[in-house]
């Protein structure tokens, strides 16, 4: 039997995530997982330091909270995690890893052992984030071919079923509306034959389904408050347990008019009942936000709603009717939910791993995707007339990858020995406002550089948005040495101790 590398693509959600392969026709297919589900709650309990992941820990949230990790993908790019668990302060991506480890052995045990396997991110992610996913495929023992973003995972999935991968003649601009349990993003992409390409993307990656189940919790923990003078949301083993009940009764709002959340604490019980009408109206700022950014996309990519074919559904929380009224009304069309919402993405992913493997197998491309980054990347400098710092933006959002930025530093005095360049993602021009990425440090300047030598140093987006960046000096031979130190980043002998406790596997060698 000839050993076929499995083509695997992950998506890791908020609150969800799901694996999927290409089956031996090449049909995207997604894996169960040991509990016989086709996703997994993306939620850790601890015990002694070791990490059950799923369903078993989404049930102890009403009973042991302190020892659950829960959205840790919203903290991603965080040094910490928000919350101390069994006294240990845990990096987000070490929490990430521990649920990619459980979906990579549960998959094994169904398509045999693999390492390879593609990873996606919101697009409205920063590089910081990013660079942290790819962190958690290593600690998981993956090694991550890729990392594409979930509105295009979510294209490639909706391409395959509707036949147009592989049709040279098909185009079409849609609207990918993804909004999950923990993050929002909207990308307008152009299909054209086999190329996949951005337009523009925005989003929100502290917007979710999670935001429509705490208004739930407050708005039933405030009449649980006004009936019986104690409030459930003082205990964290209470509130756990009414989120489930919130979470629960959303659903089914979903389908029906009314839902009932039972609340009980400190011996105390009740059931309220709860209205779609009111829960809509609880809730219409978080969908109007939504409805802004898809609007504000819309302009970026230089489009009217008539140019847009689809509005494609994606993430779980595009169940919500309030979601699909607000998008029925705001583009005049009906929305797509075509797409399985849950898998899509993992489905997508799993795509694009056949694509890169028949790549590497020397075979032609079947499709392209082109992306964009979805933050200026800038520097700081010192205004000169203010003296303040401020951030000079070298690569503006929304420009096509890969891309390449060259901009010439100057030595301020003669003899200078090193340079510093600060590096940010963000919209802003105050540096307080963007997110920190790292900074690139120049340590051994060739002696004797007269002041104002330029030092020139290229900045480099590589297609999955992650960036790379290299010095050199004009016009001399001198060999640059550069440390480009990231914020917030686990360093190397870390991620190696924790892949071997997290997965029992050997390091490999890694970037
Ligand atoms: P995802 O990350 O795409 O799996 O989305 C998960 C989010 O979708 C969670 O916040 C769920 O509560 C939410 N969700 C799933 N199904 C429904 C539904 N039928 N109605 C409302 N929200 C849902």
């Amino acid at each position: 039997m000839s050993e076929q590398i499995p083509a695997v693509g992950i998506d890791l959600g908020t609150t969800f995530s799901a694996i999927a392969h290409l089956s031996p026709s090449g049909a995207p297919v997604t894996l169960m997982n040991s509990e016989g589900d086709r996703i997994t709650p993306s939620v850790a309990l601890f015990e002694n330091g070791q990490a059950i992941v799923g369903k078993e820990a989404l049930k102890a949230i009403s009973t042991e909270a302190n020892s659950i990790a829960l959205c840790a993908k919203r903290d991603m790019g965080r040094k910490v995690f928000h919350q101390t668990i069994e006294n240990k302060q845990y990096p987000p991506e070490v929490i990430e890893a521990f649920i990619l480890n459980k979906l990579r052995r549960d998959a094994m045990g169904q398509i045999g052992h693999f390492t390879k396997a593609v990873v996606t991110v919101p697009a409205y992610f920063d590089e910081v984030r990013r660079k942290a996913t790819q962190d958690a495929g290593y600690m998981a023992g993956l090694d991550v071919l890729d990392i594409i973003n979930e509105p295009t995972a979510a294209a490639l999935a909706f391409g395959f079923q509707h036949g147009i991968l592989g049709q040279s003649s098909a185009q079409e601009n849609i609207l990918v509306y993804d909004l999950g349990g923990g993050t929002f993003d909207v990308t307008i992409m152009r299909i054209c034959g086999n190329d996949f390409t951005t337009l523009a993307t925005d989003g929100d990656v502290q917007l979710g389904g999670f935001d429509w189940d705490n208004r739930l919790v407050d708005y039933i923990a405030e009449k649980f408050v006004q009936q019986f003078y104690a409030d459930p949301r003082e205990d964290v083993c209470a509130r756990g347990k009414l989120w489930r009940e919130c979470e629960d009764a959303k659903r089914t709002l979903s389908v029906r008019q009314k839902a009932i959340v039972s609340c009980d604490y400190q011996g105390l019980a009740a059931k309220f009942e709860v209205t779609r009408e009111e829960f809509e109206s609880m809730t219409m700022d978080l969908v109007d936000r939504t409805r802004f950014t898809a609007v504000q996309t819309l302009r970026a990519a230089g489009l009217e709603w008539s140019d847009v074919s689809r509005v494609l559904l994606c993430g779980g929380s595009s169940r919500m009717p309030m979601v699909r009224d607000m998008l029925r009304q705001v583009s005049g069309k009906e929305p797509d939910a075509s797409a399985a919402a849950d898998e899509a993405v993992a489905l997508g992913a799993a795509i694009h791993a056949g694509h890169l493997l028949s790549l590497s197998a020397g075979n032609a491309p079947s499709f392209k995707i082109r992306n964009v980054n979805s933050h200026s990347l800038g520097v700081i400098g010192l205004d000169p007339a203010t003296h303040l710092q401020r951030v000079g933006v070298l690569i503006p959002r929304n420009t096509k990858l890969p891309v390449r930025y060259r901009r010439n530093f100057r030595t301020q005095k003669v003899n200078q020995k090193n340079l510093l360049v600060q590096i940010v993602e963000g919209e802003s021009s105050s540096p307080d406002n963007c997110t920190f990425i790292g900074s690139c440090k120049i340590p051994d300047l060739p002696p004797m550089l007269p002041a104002g030598t330029p030092v020139a140093v290229t900045f480099q987006y590589s297609p999955d948005g992650r960036l790379k960046v290299s010095v050199e000096i004009p016009n001399t031979t001198a060999a640059i040495t550069q440390e480009f130190t990231r914020e917030n980043n686990l360093p190397k002998h870390l991620l190696d101790g924790w892949r071997q406790y997290i997965s029992n596997e050997p390091p490999t060698d890694y970037q």
